[in-house]
């Protein structure tokens, strides 16, 4: 099967409310040329110098899709994610979140953001801590911030053997995600929830994700 085709097929499968995610990391220009020509949407890189790069070589068929940063990001590369993404999924703290602030402002955007939370509280991943408390703090920071725009949750689930097994860090999260929409914050429009991967995105969407990051399951393995 080809990129087109894996594409197009697991389009037709995912609910049309379900945002796809084309997962970039790692692929050549050629193989996200030929998402885009299939129809993809949505592009996610998880570094800043990647997409970068992708951003160039793509040429004109880069505006194409709406970029989103899904990995972390470094104080240090918040001008050059400015340049590129259209949205930044991975907020994990309100000191990023002002930083991120502070240049959308000088350049008058404003920024729509998701706060990422590391569900399964893994020492190894980025992400806020799956604490309800912590994650409502960080959304009332960012809801005063005026040149973002909070806009959803995205989160990683721990990897599992059994793609059964990830059902509940979804539920947890949609929990979080219900709650924090239910504040009516100021400035805050809570629409997308980002999680489900190529091994989990069945039952990321079971569990009310209305985005799915794909990588393997279009391109094949890395
Ligand atoms: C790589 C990656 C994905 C896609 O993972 P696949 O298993 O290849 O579908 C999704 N989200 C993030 C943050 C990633 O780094």
């Amino acid at each position: 099967m080809s990129i087109a085709n894996n594409y197009q097929k697991t389009r037709k499968v995912i609910p049309g409310n379900v945002t796809i995610i084309l997962a970039g990391k790692g692929r050549t220009n050629k193989e996200i040329e030929e998402v885009i020509d299939a129809g993809a949407e949505d592009l996610g890189e998880n570094y800043v110098q990647e997409a970068e790069r992708m951003y160039e070589v793509l040429g004109e068929k880069a505006g194409k899709v709406k970029w989103h940063m899904i990995g972390h990001l470094q104080k240090n590369k918040i001008n050059k994610a400015l340049k590129i993404f259209d949205v930044i999924q991975t907020i994990d703290s309100q000191e990023i979140a002002e930083a991120l602030n502070e240049r959308a402002e000088k350049i008058g955007k404003t920024v729509p953001v998701y706060i990422e939370v590391n569900i399964g509280d893994e020492e190894a991943k980025s992400g806020v801590k799956a604490d309800y408390r912590v994650i409502e703090s960080l959304a009332r920071g960012i809801s005063q911030l005026q040149s973002l725009r909070l806009e959803g949750l995205m989160t990683m689930e721990p990897q599992v053997e059994n793609p059964e097994d990830s059902r509940p860090y979804f539920q947890k999260t949609k929990d979080i995600f219900d709650r924090i929409k239910d504040l009516n914050l100021p400035n805050v429009d809570m629409k997308y929830l980002s999680m489900g991967i190529s091994g989990s995105y069945k039952i990321a969407i079971e569990e009310g994700s209305n985005m799915v990051r794909l990588g393997t399951v279009i391109f094949g393995e890395r």
